[in-house]
């Protein structure tokens, strides 16, 4: 696939949806291990409210969709996961404002953009045990993939899933997690592994073509 276009965009959110709801006991049973349990509960409300409201009200460009999908999560999730996660969507809406497709070079830099939103507003580093410990590999990994988009978000997609792995040993020093100390050492971020699933769902709508 040469071109991601608003089709493409919300194949990827409805399939994100379908994932998150596949995963959510997953992600809440990770979130109980060094949280308050409810990371799974958190996305797929939001997530199935997205899906209503696409499928109610469908939004006319890029731009449109993720506003609706950073609107709606920051409205719906709450916790750390729902501003930061609908910043991040609201960050794609205001990078994709007047465009109506994106090639792999342009949406890896709009992923990299939200990356920079999570960061300004929750200020976690690489390592610190967070969603962006897969997002930051992630987007680097996409962007050195290349100008194929079903490649691009499938190099995307098995590094988010590796560096959600990899956050297992690691010391949380951001968000509730952050309050166990040590004993956050040996368990695998929730939020880090939403935001694979987020990647993996952009690989298989990429790959689709
Ligand atoms: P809460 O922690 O409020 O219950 P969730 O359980 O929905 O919210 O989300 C927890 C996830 O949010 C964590 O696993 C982590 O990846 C992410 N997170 C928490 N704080 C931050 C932060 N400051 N920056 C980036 N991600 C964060
Ligand atoms: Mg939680």
């Amino acid at each position: 696939m040469e071109l991601f276009k608003l089709e493409q965009a919300r194949a990827w959110i409805l399939a994100s949806a379908v994932e998150i709801e596949k995963n959510a006991t997953l992600l809440s049973d990770l979130d109980a291990a060094i949280g308050d349990g409810d990371h799974g509960a958190n996305m797929s409300r939001g997530f199935t409210a997205i899906t209503k409201k696409l499928e109610t009200n469908p939004p006319a460009d890029l731009s449109a969709l993720f506003k609706t999908v950073g609107m709606t999560l920051l409205s719906s999730v709450g916790g750390a996961a729902g501003p930061l996660y609908g910043g991040f969507f609201l960050e794609l809406g205001k990078q994709t404002a007047g465009k109506q497709e994106l090639d792999a070079a342009e949406l890896a830099s709009i992923l990299e953009a939200g990356l920079g939103d999570v960061q300004r507003r929750g200020k976690a580093q690489l390592g610190d045990k967070t969603m962006v410990d897969a997002l930051t590999p992630a987007v680097a990994a996409m962007k050195a993939a290349g100008s194929n988009i079903a490649v691009a978000a499938r190099a995307a997609a098995t590094t988010a899933r590796d560096a959600a792995e990899k956050t297992t040993p690691l010391l949380a020093l951001k968000g509730r997690a952050s309050y166990l100390g040590e004993r956050s050492i040996g368990h695998q971020d929730p939020g880090a592994t939403s935001t694979a699933l987020l990647l993996e769902s952009l690989a298989a709508v990429s790959e689709q073509g």
